[in-house]
């Protein structure tokens, strides 16, 4: 059989370094041709009233809207705020997505949404985006996700968590700016951290794999234990975390993600929190648990055990199915019979214990 190569689409520009967020407004005007082009913010509702954007970057016409993070983004949030900017009668020049995972995600989807028809969740799957979206930049507020470098927006549906997943969806500028990172609290810091650390244990131990995916999770894991068991630094973690996000990009996410989205759908759990909590319990899988379980020692993190004792059978099946719901990562990790070697039951018996 001929070999199938995959094409693959990369952020085309970057900034680096503290102070670098200074540039928007200058990459912005560039955008701005004439007189009615506006621009469209998507923030962390975190920095309302925080006066965090560059002088001068925004205009009295653009749109900031504060993207509320207490839940991860659900389709109909994504239909709600794009028709707020439809509200203006003309396409923003720039979409541009300030925040975490989940908020890039938002200002992903918008920009995609802007430009084709129809609700986001028919655009839940693979390359179903078929016009090109608006121009957008994405600026990382909190390092793990990789979520500036992927080609997903993760959304919510009515009954599956699914991204976006096109060459639409990756941004066309990125800014890196580790002044951006030092409010973020202790406990999301490490559980936003955590996901890249899974995301390249999960891609370097799959099946879908390949030379460049294997070189940069491998990299991204090396300055994560630097970081993490050594000298903190965040401009660093902001290069791990989008090396993580390059080659998860690539490959696949394998056992801890599928858990995670039982947990997360069941229990509403947020992502980073999830992905720790099942991680934990993943030693016989992943040898670098032990690694994990070394950093939360020594940032005094105390996982909670999240999955009643008593929990009831329904509930467990139900986290189960949802686990097994996601074929491609578990084939990633097994192979195609993996429905074999992950039984269900086994899956419960891990999901008890979390
Ligand atoms: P998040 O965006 O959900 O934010 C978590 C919390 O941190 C929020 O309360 C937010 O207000 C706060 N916060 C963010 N920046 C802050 C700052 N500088 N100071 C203080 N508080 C700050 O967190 P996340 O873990 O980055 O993102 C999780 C989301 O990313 C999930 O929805 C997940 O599905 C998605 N995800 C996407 C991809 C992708 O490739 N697109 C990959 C992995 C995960
Ligand atoms: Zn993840």
């Amino acid at each position: 059989m001929d070999k199938i190569f995959k094409n693959s689409k990369l952020v085309p520009y970057y900034y680096l370094g503290r102070g670098a967020f200074a540039n928007l407004g200058m990459l912005l005007n560039a955008k701005r041709k004439t007189q009615g082009d506006f621009v469209v913010v998507v923030i962390d509702h975190y920095f309302s009233g925080k006066h965090i954007l560059p002088e001068g970057s925004i205009h009295a016409d653009d749109l900031v809207i504060y993207a509320d993070t207490s839940e991860e983004p659900k389709t109909t949030y994504i239909d709600a705020l794009t028709d707020q900017v439809k509200t203006k009668n003309r396409m923003p020049v720039a979409i541009v997505g300030i925040g975490g995972g989940s908020t890039l995600d938002v200002a992903k989807a918008i920009s995609v949404m802007l430009t084709n028809p129809g609700k986001a969740e028919q655009y839940q799957g693979w390359d179903l985006v078929k016009h090109a979206p608006v121009y957008k930049i994405g600026v990382p507020t909190i390092a793990g996700t990789g979520a500036e470098f992927t080609r997903t927006a993760v959304l919510t549906g009515k009954d599956k968590k699914l991204g976006i997943n096109s060459d639409y969806s990756v941004f066309d500028q990125v800014i890196l700016d580790a002044d951006l990172l030092e409010t973020v609290p202790k406990e999301q810091f490490i559980y936003t951290a955590m996901d890249c650390f899974v995301h390249n244990c999960e891609s370097l131990l799959g099946r879908i794999n390949d030379t460049m995916t294997i070189a940069l999770a491998e990299k991204s894991t090396q300055m994560m234990k630097e970081i993490f068991l050594g000298e903190m630094d965040l401009e660093k973690l902001l290069v791990a975390s989008s090396l993580g996000g390059l080659a998860v990009a690539n490959s696949s996410v394998g056992i801890c993600h599928p858990l995670s989205y039982g947990l997360s759908i069941e229990l509403g759990l947020h992502h980073g929190f999830a992905i720790c909590v099942a991680f934990n319990q993943l030693e016989e899988y992943y040898p670098e648990v032990a690694t994990f379980k070394k950093i939360l020692e020594k940032y005094e993190i105390h996982l909670p055990k999240v999955v009643s004792d008593d929990i009831a059978e329904e509930q467990l099946e139900r986290m189960a199915v949802a686990t097994m719901l996601n074929e491609k990562p578990l084939s990633n990790a097994f192979g195609d019979d993996w429905e074999n070697i992950f039984t269900k039951e086994k899956i419960k018996s891990l999901l008890r214990k979390m």
